[in-house]
C-alpha cells in the first residue's frame, strides 16, 4: 500500500490479527460447531418460488415476517421486541456500537468467545475480564467486584460458553444482573443442546437481553442471529443497524424453517446423543483430559506432548478441528465439533492414532 493512503487509515487496524478460517476443502470438518448434516429440500433455495421472493426488491429491513414468527415462536410479551442480525456477529457489533462511549468497558469471563473482545477493541470500548476458576465455572467474586470497580456498560455471557461448552450458575448469573447497571447480553448460540434459556427471565429485569442465532441447528449459511430485548432498547440498536441488513432470501428461508421447526429440533436432539457417544469415547482415552459439554462441541486437553502435533497430525488425516492451544489458559487445548457418527468414528480413530 502507498505511504500517502497508509497514513489515513486507523493506525490499530495494522496491529489487528485476521480472523483465522483454515480451508475446509476436502476435509471432514469439525471445527466450527455448524450441524454436519446436509438440509431437506424444503429449506433450499429452489424451493423458493420466484413469485415468493421478489429479489429486485430490497429486503424488508424490518424483518417484519421473520419476526413474527419468532415471536410467536418464543411467546413474547408485547414490552419486547426482536433485532435481526447478519448472524449474531452482526449483533454483538450493533450492541458495541451503540455503546461506545467515551470510557464505557465491556466486561467478559475470559476464556470466552473471541469476537466480544475484537468488536468492542474495534468501536473503542475498554475490554476487560476476568478468569473463569480451574473448572470453568465463573468466579462470581471477581466479577462482581470488577463490576464495582469497572461500572461495565454491556456485559456478555455466552451460555453455554464457548470455547469451554459449560454452563454456569444461574444464581450466579442472577447476581451479576441484579449489581450491573449495564445490560447483561445471555448469548444462547447454543441452547438447543443445553435446554436451558433466560428468555422466562426478561421480564425480571429491564437490563436483561437475550440473543440467539440460527448457526448452530443447521442454518449457519443463512448468517441470522436476533436478539431479544425490551422494546426501548430494540428501538435504540434498530437506528444504529444497516438499513437491508438480512437479506431477503435468508429472511425467507428462516421463515420455512420455522415452519418446520420439528425437523431441525429432532437434528439437535441426534446431535446431543451423538455428543454424549463422543464424549464417552473420547472419556476413555487415557492421554487427554475431556471437559463436559452442554453444547455441540466438546474441549479437551492433551496431557503428554503437543496440541499443535496432534492437531496437525489430523490435518494429515484431513480431519479440520480447532487449534485453541494459543488462547489464554487453554495451553494445550483443542476443540471438535459434533459431527456425524461417522465422521465422530473417524475423528476417534485419527486422534487415537495420532497419540499413539
Ligand atoms: N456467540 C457464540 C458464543 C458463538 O460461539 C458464535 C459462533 N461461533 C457466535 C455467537 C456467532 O454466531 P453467528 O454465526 O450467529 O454470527
Amino acid at each position: 500500500m502507498k505511504n500517502k493512503l497508509k497514513d489515513f487509515l486507523r493506525e490499530d487496524i495494522s496491529d489487528i490479527k485476521e480472523y483465522e478460517i483454515l480451508d475446509a476443502e476436502g476435509m471432514i470438518k469439525l471445527d466450527a460447531m455448524e450441524n454436519p448434516f446436509d438440509i431437506d429440500l424444503k429449506f433450499e433455495i429452489e424451493s423458493i418460488s420466484k413469485n415468493k421472493v421478489n429479489i429486485n426488491r430490497y429486503p424488508d429491513g424490518a424483518c417484519k415476517n421473520l419476526t413474527k414468527k419468532l415471536r410467536k415462536d418464543h411467546n413474547l410479551k408485547d414490552n419486547f421486541n426482536i433485532l435481526v442480525g447478519n448472524g449474531s456477529d452482526e449483533l454483538i457489533q450493533i450492541l458495541c456500537m451503540a455503546f461506545s462511549k467515551k470510557g464505557n468497558t465491556v466486561l467478559c469471563p475470559q476464556p470466552t468467545f473471541s469476537m466480544y473482545k475484537s468488536i468492542s477493541n474495534l468501536v473503542g470500548l475498554k475490554f476487560k475480564t476476568v478468569p473463569l476458576e480451574n473448572d470453568f465455572s465463573l468466579n462470581i467474586n471477581e466479577m462482581l467486584n470488577n463490576i464495582k470497580q469497572t461500572n461495565p456498560a454491556l456485559i456478555f455471557l455466552a451460555y453455554p460458553n464457548n470455547p469451554t461448552a459449560n454452563l454456569w450458575d444461574r444464581n450466579n448469573i442472577k447476581k451479576i444482573i441484579e449489581n450491573t447497571n449495564g445490560l447483561v447480553v445471555i448469548d444462547e448460540a447454543y441452547s438447543a443442546f443445553s435446554g436451558d434459556s433466560f428468555l422466562n427471565d426478561i421480564d425480571k429485569y429491564e437490563n436483561l437481553a437475550v440473543m440467539k442465532t440460527f448457526s448452530k441447528v443447521g442454518l449457519a449459511g443463512l448468517r441470522l442471529g436476533y436478539l431479544i430485548a425490551e422494546n426501548s432498547l430494540i428501538k435504540e440498536f434498530n437506528k444504529i443497524r444497516l438499513p437491508f441488513n438480512v437479506n431477503t432470501i435468508s429472511q425467507k428461508i428462516a421463515e420455512l424453517a420455522l415452519d418446520n421447526k420439528d425437523y431441525l429440533d429432532e437434528q439437535s436432539l441426534e446431535i446431543i446423543s451423538f455428543r454424549e457417544s463422543l464424549l464417552d469415547q473420547m472419556m476413555r482415552i487415557e492421554e487427554i483430559e475431556v471437559y463436559n459439554s452442554s453444547t455441540n462441541f466438546i474441549l479437551f486437553k492433551i496431557k503428554k506432548g503437543s496440541a499443535d502435533d496432534i492437531f496437525n497430525k489430523l490435518l494429515k488425516d484431513k480431519i479440520l478441528i480447532k487449534n485453541m492451544s494459543n488462547t489464554e489458559s487453554l495451553e494445550d487445548c483443542l476443540r471438535v465439533t459434533v459431527g456425524t457418527e461417522k465422521e465422530n468414528n473417524l475423528f476417534i480413530q485419527s486422534l487415537k492414532n495420532a497419540l499413539n
